[in-house]
């Protein structure tokens, strides 16, 4: 048995899942690797992301999941068409950015962040 966690932490579990990098691919793929609002491809100057529409969090809220298992068995969380790839700038502008994401950013100098996939 799962013991329930909060929200933000499962959040952070979910995002490290392997299921999570395979969504962020796929969406990848779909778009042929370019954001989607500003036409800009992964490369040295910018960084892709994958974007969920709505949130990854509202989507935990709305399925009231509360582990791990049920977030691999909700259908809403792994459905690329609620994915789409944008810029980090382009990422950055959007509500659904995450703010614990927002915070990382203004570290460092060289924000070359790899895409793993
Ligand atoms: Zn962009």
């Amino acid at each position: 048995m799962e013991t329930p966690i909060s929200r933000t932490a499962l959040i952070k579990l979910i995002r490290r899942l392997a299921e999570y990098e395979q969504w962020k691919r796929a969406v990848f793929i779909r778009d042929r690797f370019q954001c989607q609002l500003c036409g800009a491809r992964n490369g040295r100057k910018r960084v892709i992301e994958a974007d969920h529409k709505q949130a990854l969090s509202s989507l935990v809220k709305e399925n009231k999941i509360t582990t791990l298992a049920e977030a691999l068995g909700c259908f809403a969380l792994w459905d690329i068409t609620n994915g789409r790839t944008l810029c980090h700038s382009c990422h950055e502008q959007t509500e659904s950015y995450p703010v614990q994401l927002r915070r990382r950013k203004t570290k460092k100098k060289g924000r070359k962040k790899c895409v793993s996939y």
